[in-house]
């Protein structure tokens, strides 16, 4: 048996994490990335999905309380059929794979089959939850023991197999699976000995934007778990290290924390301001309003980058534009150096980054992120008799290249890529706005709002983000007011700027 993939396959038991994304390992995200099938649970976070190749199959074994679960056997008999077949088969469980997972069943079904198999450990769910609600299970002041105890025993045993009189002796006790039996477990515990007002937490959907954190004692907990509707899944904790959460318990008070926000960006462009809310604690849907296509053809584009040496200036004013520019000079074998006589303007930071990616350096960006400011700012450097090349969207405004041209500029406007409406938004964000839990829609070009107006109609009940002035102009045409407009017009000021309405409101 050979622990290294080859054409016999491999099976990878891999610990998904808590929930959050980011809790997933460095090895588990390079399994992940070269797998060719994925049997993935329903506590697996399922945008991890996303980083295991298109090409790969995808198999939900998912189990839910409500849905009748999927025999463990036949779970064992795929998993073990995917690996003959040859295939790097990634198990993807949820938060350590062989806490509670019944990873051991899986373990022994491959060794019975003679296949190969590795495991990535996960961070479990107690872990998470202590960490995200501010509990150390095993302070010193308090704990030096900590047990993890499953809620949720196997219904074929008669009786409890959980020795509680043994429990009640552990400082720090955490049930997994518990939520259903709560009341069973608090009174087994106080029966044991347990001291009733002995501090306890229940943390819900740790570490996800839907996280909550129950706080009350071993007495009262069945009580406050029902009437504050304890869902699964969920970690009890039971001990005096759980007071600490009150203090520490951070997650839940990020100024962001509890809020749903729609991004309207397109797929492409969505990931930093995706990024950016979730760190602050916010729910993100990705709702894209806009695509980036290439356009049609590429004739014009290459041939003003053909005659390069006859442009004074290179505009850009999007990073799709600055792709768009390296990419066609790659593609006809050619690289930055093409650009070597050419000065170079660029709108935002952004666009400024995507040219550093190919190893440019815009000459001159403007302080302000606006049109306006860069035809101001390239006047400034003197228009007269210049030659520009503008390479920018189908549906970039005129007004640009007259106030250039105006200024005694010869200009070539070429379109680098198009931007079109999408059929209409994601299930998840029309599901989003149908039942009204969208807090905030963030807008980030003109263009976005109307194609937005268009699939989904005025926004209404939510907080409306605008980048600049120009979007937020698109609002006002579309008579929707913006709730805040970021200053200066970026990614961050963004953020920034909703992160202070919400502090500023309690
Ligand atoms: N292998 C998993 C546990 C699987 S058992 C792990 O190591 O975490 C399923 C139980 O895990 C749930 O009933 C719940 O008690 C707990 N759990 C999983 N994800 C959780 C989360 N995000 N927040 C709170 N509890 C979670």
């Amino acid at each position: 048996m050979s622990n290294t993939p080859n054409n016999t396959g491999l099976a990878v038991l891999l610990g998904a994490g808590p929930g959050a994304e980011g809790l997933l390992t460095r090895e588990g995200e390079a399994w992940l990335r070269r797998c060719q099938c994925v049997i993935y649970d329903r506590l697996a976070n399922p945008t991890l999905l996303s980083l295991a190749p298109e090409s790969a199959e995808k198999i939900d074994v998912g189990k839910s309380p409500s849905r009748n679960s999927i025999p463990q056997e036949q779970i064992n008999d795929l998993l073990t059929a995917k690996v003959r077949e040859g295939k790097l088969t990634v198990r993807l469980k949820g938060g350590d794979p062989l806490l509670f997972g019944r990873g051991g069943e899986e373990l022994d079904a491959l060794c019975e089959a003679g296949l190969a198999f590795r495991i990535v450990p996960g961070v479990t769910a107690a872990l998470a939850a202590g960490a995200y609600a501010g509990v150390s299970l095993t302070d010193r002041r308090f704990a030096s023991t900590v047990a993890f105890v499953t809620g949720h025993e196997d219904p074929e045993k008669e009786a409890s197999s959980v020795n509680y009189k043994a429990l009640a002796g552990i400082d720090t006790v955490v049930f997994y699976m518990g939520v259903g039996r709560l009341g069973e477990i608090c009174r087994s515990l106080l029966e044991a000995g347990r001291a009733p007002d002995t501090p306890a937490v229940a943390v819900e959907n740790a570490t996800t934007p839907h996280q909550r954190t129950i706080r009350a004692t071993l007495a009262t907990l069945p009580e406050i778990a029902r009437a504050e509707a304890l869902q699964a899944p969920a970690v009890v904790i039971i001990g005096k290290t759980t007071e600490t959460s009150r203090r520490w318990g951070w997650f839940e008070r990020l100024p962001l924390a509890g809020k749903c926000v729609l991004v309207t960006r397109s797929r492409r462009q969505a990931s930093r301001l995706s990024a950016a809310l979730a760190e602050y604690g916010a729910e993100v849907i990705e709702a894209p309003a806009i695509e980036i296509t290439p356009p049609d053809d590429w004739g014009d584009l290459d041939a003003a980058l053909g005659r390069l040496s006859e442009f004074d200036w290179l505009a850009l004013s999007s990073p799709n534009g600055a792709e768009a520019v390296l990419e066609r000079l790659a593609a006809t074998g050619r690289d930055a150096r093409a650009l070597a006589g050419v000065r170079i303007a660029a709108l935002g930071d952004a666009t400024a980054r995507a040219l550093r990616a190919g190893g440019l350096r815009a000459d001159l960006v403007p302080e302000e992120f606006t049109s306006a400011a860069l035809s101001r700012a390239m006047i400034e450097q003197g228009m007269a008799k210049k030659r520009i090349l503008l390479a920018r969207s189908d549906i970039a405004p005129r007004e640009l290249v007259e106030t250039l041209s105006a200024a005694g500029a010869d200009v070539t406007n070429v379109i680098a890529y198009c931007t079109r409406r999408p059929a209409g938004l994601p299930a998840a964000a029309q599901e989003a706005l149908q039942t009204g839990r969208v807090d905030w829609i963030t807008f980030t070009s003109s263009s976005t709002v109307e194609n937005f107006v268009t699939l989904a109609g005025k926004p209404a009940g939510c907080k409306i983000a605008a980048i600049g002035p120009v979007t937020a102009d698109a609002l006002r045409a579309a008579d929707v007011e913006p709730t805040v407009i970021a200053q200066p017009h970026t990614i961050d000021a963004l953020v920034r700027a909703m992160v202070d309405w919400e502090k500023q409101t309690p």
